[in-house]
C-alpha cells in the first residue's frame, strides 16, 4: 500500500509531538476525548433535523479501552465518523493550524511553550504513541476506512470491514524511558484522574472496563475479582453544576480545553437566569488576545446549545463588535431549531439573552476596573481598541455605555486613569479636557505645545493610539467638559493682557509674517508670532475639527480620500529667531524665505510630519552654517 506523505506544514508540527520534551504530554487524552464528543455533538444534531437518522441518543457514548499486554490505549466513539476523505483531509493535514503560524511568528519560543499553548487536537497523540490506527466509519455509510501512520514519515488509508459506525484511535505506546513512563496511560487511576481533571464536563459519558473485587458469594471472606463498565465522568456541563462546586482550577481548565488558551481568565462570568429569557451562561474574559484576534476572519461568539446539545459553535449576535474578544457557551432551552442559522440568531429570545449578557459583561469590566486595577490595564492593553472602536462606531450610538470604561494616559498622574478621574481633579476655572497626540509617551511629553498647558497646572491626557482622537471627538464633551487637542490654535489659556500684547506683536509685524506665508507656497493658513512656547523657536498647530494626527491616520488608509488639516506656524515671539526674521524682514528678504522654509520644516519635524523636499531644506541648512 502506498504511503501518503504529511502536508509539509503538518509535518513540522508531527515533528514537534513526536520530539516533544513537553511534560504535560497528558493533553492528548483531553484532545482525544474531545474530538469523539464533537463527534457526538455532530451526530446528535444532524438527528435532531434529517429523519433518515435513527440514533437512541442514550447510546452515544465514549469509550476507553486498555490493553496493557500488547501496551494499546483505544478512544472508540459511535460518533459521526469520518468517511475517507475526510481522514484525509482531517488527519492528513493540521487544517489551518493556528499552532504553526504562532510558531512561525514568533520563531524565538521554545517548543514545549507552543505546545502548551494550543490545543493541537489528535496530533498530540504522537507525544505517547509511535503508532496509531484511526478506524472510522461515517454515519450512513456500508465502508469503513482505517488509517495509519507510525509518524512523520506518512501514511496510509485503506479500506476495511466494520461495523460499528464512529471512530475507534488505537494508540501504541511509545516504549518507557528513564524519563518517561508511558505505562502509566493504561492505569486506571491515571485515565480516571486524567478525566476527572479535563473532560469531566462532556456532556456524553466517557465509560471504561475496570477489575472490581467482590466477596465471593457464600462466603464471608473469600473475594473475586470481576470486571464492571464504569462512567468516569459526572457529564454534567460545567455550565449546569452549582457555583459552590465548582473551583478556580475547573474553570481554569475548561476554559484552556475549550478555547485552547494557554493562559488563565482574567475573568469567569457564570450565571443562571430564569424568567422571560431562561438560560445558564458561562463566560471567560481573557488576558490576551488570540493570535488571530486582529486578523480579518476571526469570528465573535459564543457556543449556543439548546437542552445539552450544542447547535451552533459561534452566536455572533449574543455579543456586540466591542465586546468580542468574549469567550464563553450560552445553554438554553427555549430555542427553537427548526429554523435557519440566520433566524435563530435573530430570534427574539436570543436577542434577548444577549442584551443581558453585555450587561453582565459590561459590570464585569467595571468591576475590574474598580476592584483590580492591575488586570483591568492587561485587559485594557489587549482589548482597550475593541472598547474605542465601540465608542467611535455607528456615529457614537454607544458612547454612553462604553465612556467609562476607558483608561488614558495622565501627564500630572504619570499613569492610566479614567474620564471620571480626570474631571474630577481639574482646577476650578478648568472648561475642557487637554489632550495631546504622539507615538509614544516620550515623544508627547516632548512636544512644545503640552508645555503651556502643563505650566497651567492642567492635566493632559496622552493619546498614544491612533483611536484615541476619533474617540474623543465621538465623546465631544464629559461631564460638560470639552475635549481640546493642546495642539488647537485657539487653546484661550491666556489673559485679556497676554492677548492684546501677543495682537499687537502680530499686527506690528503682519507683513513680515505674511511674506513668510507667501514663501511657505501657502502650506500653512497663517503664521504668527506665540507667547505659549517656552524654549521652542516653533511649532504647528491647527485651526478646526481636523488635527495633525488625523491627518496621518485618515491619509494611511487605503482609501483616495486625502485630507489635509489647516495648520498654522507659530514661532516664540521670545526667542532670538523672532528678531532675525524682523530684522532680514527689513534688510534681506531673499534670505528670509529660506529661513522660512527651515522653520516651517522643523515644525514639521516635530510633528512627525515627512519635509515634502529634503535636499532643498538640507541644501538650505548647508548653506547657512558655512556661512
Ligand atoms: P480540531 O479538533 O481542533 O479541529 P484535530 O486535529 O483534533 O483538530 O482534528 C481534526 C479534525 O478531525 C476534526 O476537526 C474532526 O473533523 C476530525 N476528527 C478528529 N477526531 C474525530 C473523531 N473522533 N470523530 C470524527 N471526526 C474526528
Amino acid at each position: 500500500m502506498k504511503k501518503k506523505e504529511f502536508k509539509s506544514s503538518s509535518k513540522r508540527v508531527l515533528d514537534l509531538m513526536i520530539n516533544s520534551i513537553y511534560t504535560n504530554k497528558e493533553i492528548f487524552l483531553r484532545e482525544l476525548l474531545s474530538n469523539a464528543s464533537d463527534a457526538l455533538d455532530k451526530l446528535s444534531y444532524k438527528a435532531l433535523t434529517d429523519n433518515s437518522i435513527n440514533i437512541n441518543k442514550a447510546d452515544l457514548e465514549i469509550n476507553i479501552i486498555r490493553d496493557s499486554d500488547n501496551r494499546i490505549l483505544t478512544i472508540k466513539d459511535n460518533g459521526i465518523g469520518m468517511d475517507a476523505s475526510e481522514l484525509e483531509n482531517n488527519l492528513g493535514t493540521i487544517a489551518e493550524s493556528g499552532s504553526l503560524r504562532f510558531k512561525e511568528e514568533n520563531k524565538e519560543q521554545k517548543d514545549t511553550e507552543i505546545i502548551g499553548q494550543f490545543g493541537v487536537g489528535f496530533y498530540s497523540a504522537f507525544m505517547v504513541a509511535k503508532k496509531i490506527e484511526v478506524v472510522s466509519k461515517k454515519y450512513g455509510e456500508d465502508k469503513g476506512h482505517i488509517w495509519t501512520s507510525e509518524g512523520a514519515d506518512g501514511y496510509t488509508i485503506s479500506e476495511c470491514n466494520t461495523d460499528d459506525y464512529g471512530t475507534t484511535i488505537k494508540l501504541y505506546l511509545k516504549d518507557n524511558t528513564d524519563d518517561d513512563n508511558y505505562d502509566k496511560y493504561l492505569d486506571e487511576y491515571t485515565i480516571r484522574s486524567l478525566v476527572t481533571k479535563y473532560s469531566d464536563y462532556l456532556r456524553y459519558p466517557i465509560k471504561m472496563e475496570v477489575q472490581n473485587s467482590r466477596l465471593k458469594e457464600g462466603s464471608d471472606k473469600e473475594y473475586e475479582t470481576y470486571t464492571e463498565v464504569v462512567t468516569l465522568n459526572t457529564m454534567v456541563p460545567l455550565w449546569k453544576k452549582d457555583k459552590k462546586d465548582i473551583t478556580e482550577d475547573d474553570y481554569n481548565n475548561f476554559y484552556s480545553d475549550k478555547f485552547m488558551d494557554y493562559e488563565k481568565p482574567l475573568r469567569v462570568i457564570h450565571s443562571s437566569v430564569e424568567g422571560l429569557e431562561s438560560y445558564k451562561a458561562l463566560m471567560f474574559i481573557p488576558s490576551h488576545a488570540p493570535y488571530d484576534f486582529y486578523l480579518k476572519d476571526y469570528k465573535k461568539g459564543l457556543e449556543l446549545y439548546t437542552n445539552g446539545v450544542l447547535i451552533m459553535e459561534k452566536c455572533e449576535k449574543l455579543l456586540p463588535d466591542y465586546y468580542s474578544f468574549v469567550k464563553g457557551v450560552v445553554d438554553s432551552a427555549d430555542l427553537s431549531l427548526n429554523i435557519s442559522r440566520e433566524t435563530l440568531q435573530n430570534d427574539k429570545h436570543v436577542l434577548g439573552i444577549a442584551k443581558t449578557l453585555e450587561t453582565k459583561i459590561h459590570n464585569e469590566l467595571a468591576d475590574m476596573l474598580k476592584n483590580d486595577f492591575d488586570n483591568y490595564k492587561k485587559f485594557f492593553e489587549a482589548f482597550g481598541s475593541q472598547i474605542k472602536y465601540g465608542v467611535y462606531d455607528m456615529y457614537g450610538a454607544n458612547k454612553d455605555k462604553l465612556k467609562d470604561l476607558l483608561i488614558f494616559y495622565s501627564s500630572k498622574n504619570e499613569k492610566m486613569i479614567t474620564l471620571d478621574e480626570y474631571v474630577n481633579n481639574i482646577e476650578k476655572e478648568q472648561k475642557n479636557i487637554y489632550y495631546a497626540c504622539g507615538e509614544t509617551i516620550d515623544k508627547i511629553n516632548m512636544l512644545p505645545q503640552v508645555e503651556q498647558v502643563k505650566n497651567k497646572n492642567y492635566d493632559v491626557l496622552y493619546f498614544t493610539d491612533y483611536l484615541d482622537e476619533f474617540v474623543a471627538q465621538v465623546l465631544g464633551s464629559y461631564n460638560d467638559l470639552t475635549f481640546k487637542n493642546v495642539s488647537d490654535g485657539d487653546l484661550n489659556l491666556d489673559t485679556e493682557e497676554e492677548k492684546e500684547e501677543l495682537k499687537k506683536v502680530n499686527e506690528d509685524n503682519k507683513e513680515a509674517l505674511d511674506y513668510i506665508k507667501t514663501a511657505l507656497n501657502d502650506e500653512v493658513v497663517e503664521v504668527r508670532f506665540t507667547n505659549k512656547l517656552t524654549n521652542h523657536p516653533v511649532c504647528l498647530t491647527t485651526e478646526g475639527n481636523l488635527s495633525v494626527e488625523m491627518q496621518k491616520v485618515i491619509n494611511a488608509m487605503p482609501t483616495d480620500e486625502k485630507v489635509k488639516a489647516k495648520m498654522i506656524l507659530e514661532i516664540n515671539e521670545k526667542h532670538p529667531i523672532a528678531n532675525k526674521i524682523k530684522e532680514l524682514y527689513k534688510n534681506n528678504k531673499e534670505e528670509l524665505s529660506g529661513y522660512a522654509k527651515i522653520l516651517y520644516s522643523e515644525a514639521r519635524l516635530i510633528e512627525g510630519l515627512p519635509i515634502e523636499n529634503p535636499t532643498e531644506i538640507s541644501n538650505l541648512i548647508c548653506e547657512l552654517i558655512s556661512k
